[in-house]
């Protein structure tokens, strides 16, 4: 039998898997696509930290980024630099592949072109329950990992409790002249999220955005507006689209279950980003089922370990990030463009990017910061701040 079964072989379901298998337990990933990195929607962006902490491969990188270009409704840039790269654009097929990859020279196995319709728990095992092929089979294991992504179904069937707050991100890969930095756009191009024109390589940006409603049509929209301008080649382009969960699930392990990444939530409500908390959170996974397997003990009681461990590195960020999401989504045109303004003008932005504990993984600092400008807190109405003063570091 195997320890465990992992539902998903995205970036994050492989790497729980690795990290179990490194340590000497049998796991089998189950993935619906017949191969890794097949069809996924993302523009792939990750810090610097998150590819130095979880030794992302060389090869998966497209380029490195050190700056960014921020333009308000009504067209005001602010110009983000810093010397040192913050980020990096990644090819996601090929992370996606590295780290598949990397589980299975570990012993993972995979069943690729396999969808997992159900999972039942006995009191000694679970029986995952695929179709492949058109055939049903039932796997038992030990103990399963749902990392499925942004599947309400699956989720809904499995876990009790649901995706709380979400929304869909579209995308498509275009054309350029040649852009050679990352570029955000807010007010009308994407109401109450952002814009975004990512190059990948010289000729090629991925440009997308964020909607709860619409994004289709918002995307499009602003396609023909940016071919017009000449910034890209043509509006004529596929685009994709995938959700993204706002919120965690309120509950993430279960008997002999975990929950982790975009599955369980674990994402940036400021940006989107799930790459990075997804695997800080499978890092924590894989070491609560190491112990827990070890002791034989794989209880709802004992795997509250996980659910208490992730919420210890990423809750309070996460709380926050909500929070500054929700106001954001209130603000006027007028109030955003105010915002520029007054952070232009102030020397904000320079301010913040001096400040050594600013970083491009951890949005709670910079949106405490800012808000203890009072002219920041005041142009966007915040009477009352979620936070205590002094209360601010992680
Ligand atoms: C438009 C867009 C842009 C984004 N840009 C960024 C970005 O720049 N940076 C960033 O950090 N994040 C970004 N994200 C988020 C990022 O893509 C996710 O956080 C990340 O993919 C989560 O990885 P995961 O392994 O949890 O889930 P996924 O990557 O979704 O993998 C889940 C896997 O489970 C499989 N699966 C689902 N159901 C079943 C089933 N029933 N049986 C078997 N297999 C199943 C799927 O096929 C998939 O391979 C973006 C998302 C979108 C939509």
């Amino acid at each position: 039998m195997y320890d465990v079964i992992v539902v998903g072989g995205g970036p994050i379901g492989s790497y729980v898997a690795y990290r179990l298998a490194a340590q000497g337990h049998r796991v089998l990933v189950i993935e619906r696509k017949s191969g890794a990195g097949e069809r996924v929607c993302c523009t792939g962006i990750i810090g610097q930290e998150c590819v130095n902490t979880f030794a992302i491969d060389e090869k998966a990188i497209l380029r490195r980024v050190n700056s960014a270009s921020l333009f308000s409704p009504s067209g005001n840039r602010l110009h983000l630099r810093r010397e040192e790269p913050q980020a990096c654009i990644l090819d996601r097929a090929a992370f996606d592949i590295a780290m598949s990859e990397r589980a299975q020279d570990a012993g993972v196995e995979y069943n690729f072109d396999s969808r997992v319709k159900d999972v039942t728990f006995t009191s000694s095992h679970v029986n995952v329950i695929i179709s492949r092929r058109g055939k049903a089979q039932e796997i038992p294991a030990r103990a399963v990992v749902i990392a499925c992504g942004f599947t309400p179904g699956l989720i809904g069937r499995l876990v009790p409790g649901t995706f709380r707050d979400f929304t869909v991100g579209a995308q498509a890969e275009v054309k350029t002249p040649g852009t050679d930095e990352v570029e955000v756009y807010f007010g009308d191009v994407a109401p109450g999220f952002f814009g975004w024109l990512v190059p990948t390589t010289p000729s090629m940006a991925r440009v997308g955005l964020m909607s709860r409603q619409k994004p289709g049509h918002y995307l499009k929209k602003w396609l023909e507006q940016l071919a017009a301008q000449g910034k890209i080649a043509s509006a004529d382009v596929s685009i994709s689209y995938g959700g993204i969960p706002l919120k965690p699930l309120t509950r993430t392990y279960g008997e002999r279950l975990i929950v982790v990444g975009d599955a369980a939530g674990q994402v940036k409500p400021t940006s989107g980003g799930g790459i990075y908390y997804g695997l800080l959170s499978a890092e924590t996974a894989a070491a609560t089922l190491h112990q827990a397997l070890a002791d034989d003990d794989l209880s709802a009681r004992r795997l509250t370990r996980y659910e208490r461990g992730w919420r210890k590195k990423l809750g309070r960020e996460l709380r926050l990030g909500y929070w500054a999401r929700r106001l954001f989504e209130r603000l006027s045109n007028r109030q955003i463009d105010r915002l520029f303004e007054i952070v232009k003008a102030g020397g904000i932005d320079e301010a913040l990017l001096k400040a050594e504990d600013i970083a491009f993984d951890w949005h709670g600092r910079t949106i405490i910061k800012l808000l203890k400008y009072q002219i920041v807190a005041r142009t966007l109405d915040v009477v009352k701040l979620p936070f205590k003063t002094g209360q601010i570091d992680r």
